[in-house]
């Protein structure tokens, strides 16, 4: 089996088939208990500004360092744990692990690094998550702004009513708000009329064939204008060859990716400010 991505989760689970585990049974169970267990750990990755000269932010991901089976990436668990209605309880310790960690960073000089945290569907179906946030933000003592939360299309699509009032609600708080996987879906573009978002992440599908094939290099060029023109802000991700950098560096976007940075531990992270920043 193959880590291919959150759609064929369930297949995995039908066909009593997982990547990682015996079961289905097993991963739920192993699953949660790893949050009793403190078995997550959060990975950084830089987020470039100024032609990749500075560290601008930092997104979060989540890994489960499981006892025996040792790193397991998210897309292993995130679906299952959606399904088993743990997710908001991981989205619960990865904000505050990422902002307990921020606040540290803030309190070394680095008091311009931004936080960006992935929310998942179910957590943002919960009006728990919004309170978290806030009460979060209050106790570690960081500035809202510092805080981006990635949201993706596809669970946009599925409740968009509900996503568009949590949305509205940071946005008040003066939290951030970025579309993630941007380009991979069918309608981005109504979603940008509905929720006004600050940041755009164009998927890393985009870069992939830049700077030689005219047309993506056309269609990336066109979302930047057009983000240029709503004021949100552009990140590309997957920037993983020098050449795909010397194409996007002198555009004044923000970059992610390989090329620059995997994603990292927090000591890693402190190396590359020190640095940079
Ligand atoms: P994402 O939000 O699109 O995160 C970016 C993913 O792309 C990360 O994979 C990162 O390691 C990978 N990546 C970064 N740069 C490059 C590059 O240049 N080339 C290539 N090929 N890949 C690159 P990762 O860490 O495995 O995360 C996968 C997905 O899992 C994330 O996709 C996100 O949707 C989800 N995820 C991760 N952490 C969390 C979390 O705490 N909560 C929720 N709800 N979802 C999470
Ligand atoms: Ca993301
Ligand atoms: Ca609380
Ligand atoms: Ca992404």
């Amino acid at each position: 089996a193959k880590r291919s991505g959150k759609s064929q989760f369930k297949y995995y689970r039908d066909i009593k088939q997982l990547s990682y585990f015996q079961n289905y049974v097993t991963l739920e169970r192993e699953l949660k208990q790893a949050l009793k267990n403190k078995e997550f750990v959060l990975y950084y990755q830089p987020i470039f500004s100024d032609g990749g000269k500075v560290i601008s932010g930092v997104e979060a991901l989540v890994r489960w360092i499981h006892p025996e089976k040792g790193l397991i990436p998210p897309f292993e668990f995130i679906t299952a744990a959606e399904e088993m209605g743990i997710m908001p309880d991981i989205g619960d310790w990865v904000l505050n692990e990422g902002l307990r960690q921020l606040h540290q960073w803030h309190t070394l000089g680095y008091d311009k690094l931004t936080l960006s945290i992935n929310a998942s569907k179910t957590q943002m179906m919960d009006d728990r998550f919004f309170k978290e946030v806030s009460e979060k933000l209050r106790e570690y003592d960081i500035r809202p702004d510092r805080l981006g939360i990635e949201i993706t299309e596809s669970d946009v699509c599925d409740y968009l009513d509900k996503i568009t009032e949590f949305t509205t609600k940071l946005k008040q708080l003066g939290v951030k708000i970025s579309l993630d996987d941007f380009g991979v879906g069918l309608s981005s573009l109504n979603y940008l009329k509905e929720i006004k978002v600050t940041q755009l992440k164009v998927d890393r599908s985009f870069m992939r064939r830049i700077p030689e094939d005219q047309y993506d290099c056309a269609l990336l060029s066109g979302i930047c204008t057009l983000c240029e023109k709503l004021n949100i802000e552009v990140v590309t991700e997957g920037v993983e060859t020098k050449q795909q950098f010397e194409y996007i560096a002198n555009q004044n976007h923000k970059m992610q990716g390989y090329y620059f940075s995997h994603p990292v531990l927090p000591d890693q992270l402190e190396e590359q400010l020190r640095r940079l920043n």
